[in-house]
């Protein structure tokens, strides 16, 4: 990906340093605004202000943002800190507007980048703008959809492309407001090397107590840096109350990060890690061989409920393979949603198999010929 362009080089003076976004939620008054710009540069923490303009609200009738208006206040910050902007758009009107107030970073919702009508009326509006675009994650785990709103704004000729990962939508209680599923960021970074990778922890955690470990975590990652809420009055916020911080502890939580030097080591000092990495490889290759060799007992499985005419599916043995295999798990230092996300992987596959031999004479395999 030739033509992605660090934005570390345009946000970022000191690129030993993580990039750091950080402002309100949402820009509420020309007061919050401008009280959070200079308390944030006084902390010299901060590369980048950050501030909704107009906010994507889930149900109508909560604070959707000051608009335009708020613009003038971003532009006013600016010119009191020094501090570069961004602002969320999403649509081409906010776009011209942003761009007209002299707002430094465009960043793309994670429900707009869902849309790619939306994305590409934008992509269109960017041709031949010199600008920095930031690429929230979508808000379903769809990675082709991520990356389809990259490719997107690149071809628009926009040279410095990044990636801001918020977490995804999931139904139901969890930890996360958004869980991170980290893996999908990796496998972005794997497909665009070159690209500028943002964590947002705010959204993803949805609360202050987890922000530090998920940023951590993002740096450990190899992240560019972190996009976090920071309000100067964090329970009066008007939007995203529970997980913003005040620029203080912003500021605190950034000290206590620690930045790898690297993870690229050269000659003698990687024998260790080279050591350790061999034993792993060993293990997953044992892994291989043992899941084929499952697999195998379940399509002689498959092939004997066939032939009593059972049903593949008996719940009860599920059960009590997740049960013992939870609490064997327990004891030897496995954490119980590991357990079930990989034996759930591995029983769906098991089901499919079974599946495959118990239709294989059916009218409908014969008919799509599926061996
Ligand atoms: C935000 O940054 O305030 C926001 C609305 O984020 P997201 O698009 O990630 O929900
Ligand atoms: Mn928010």
């Amino acid at each position: 990906m030739k033509r992605v362009k660090s934005i570390n080089s345009i946000l970022k003076g000191n690129k030993e340093l993580p990039i750091v976004i950080s402002g309100p939620c949402s820009a509420e008054t020309e007061d919050q605004l401008i009280t959070s710009a200079i308390e944030l540069k006084k902390t010299n923490k901060v590369d980048v202000l950050r501030a909704g303009i107009w906010k994507p609200r889930t149900k109508p009738g909560s604070f959707e943002g000051v608009g335009v208006e708020a613009l003038k206040w971003m532009a006013q910050a600016k010119k009191e800190t020094g501090l570069k902007t961004a602002v969320e758009v999403a649509n081409v009107k906010h776009v011209y507007q942003a761009l007209n107030h002299g707002v430094d970073v465009l960043w793309l919702g994670a429900r707009t980048t869902v849309n790619p009508f939306a994305v590409q009326e934008i992509a269109d509006a960017l041709d031949g703008v010199n600008t920095t675009v930031l690429l929230k994650n979508p808000i379903n785990p769809d990675l082709s959809l991520w990356e389809g709103s990259v490719e997107r704004i690149l071809n628009s000729g926009i040279k410095n492309v990044g990636v801001i990962h918020r977490g995804f939508s999931k139904y139901g209680a969890s930890k996360f407001r958004n869980p991170p599923q980290w893996q999908i960021p990796i496998e972005l970074k794997r497909k665009f090397p070159e690209l500028t990778m943002i964590c947002d922890p705010s959204h993803i955690c949805g609360n202050t107590q987890d922000l530090l470990t998920v940023s951590q975590k993002a740096l450990d990652l190899n992240f560019d840096g972190v996009m976090l809420e920071s309000h100067i009055n964090p329970s009066k916020a008007w939007s995203d109350a529970k997980q913003q911080v005040t620029p203080k502890e912003l500021s605190e939580l950034v000290n206590q990060l620690v930045v790898r030097k690297t993870n690229q080591l050269e000659g003698e000092q990687t024998v260790e890690l080279d050591i350790l990495r061999q034993k792993i490889n060993l293990i997953d290759n044992e892994l291989i061989d043992l899941l084929s060799g499952r697999m195998e007992l379940s399509d002689d499985i498959g092939a004997y409920k066939k032939s009593k005419g059972m049903k593949i599916l008996q719940t009860s043995r599920w059960d009590e393979i997740l049960d013992k295999s939870i609490k064997e798990g327990h004891e030897k230092g496995l954490s119980r949603d590991f357990v079930v996300k990989f034996l759930s992987t591995i029983h769906l596959e098991s089901i499919d198999r079974q599946n495959q031999i118990m239709n294989s004479n059916s009218w409908i395999n014969k008919v799509f010929s599926i061996k």
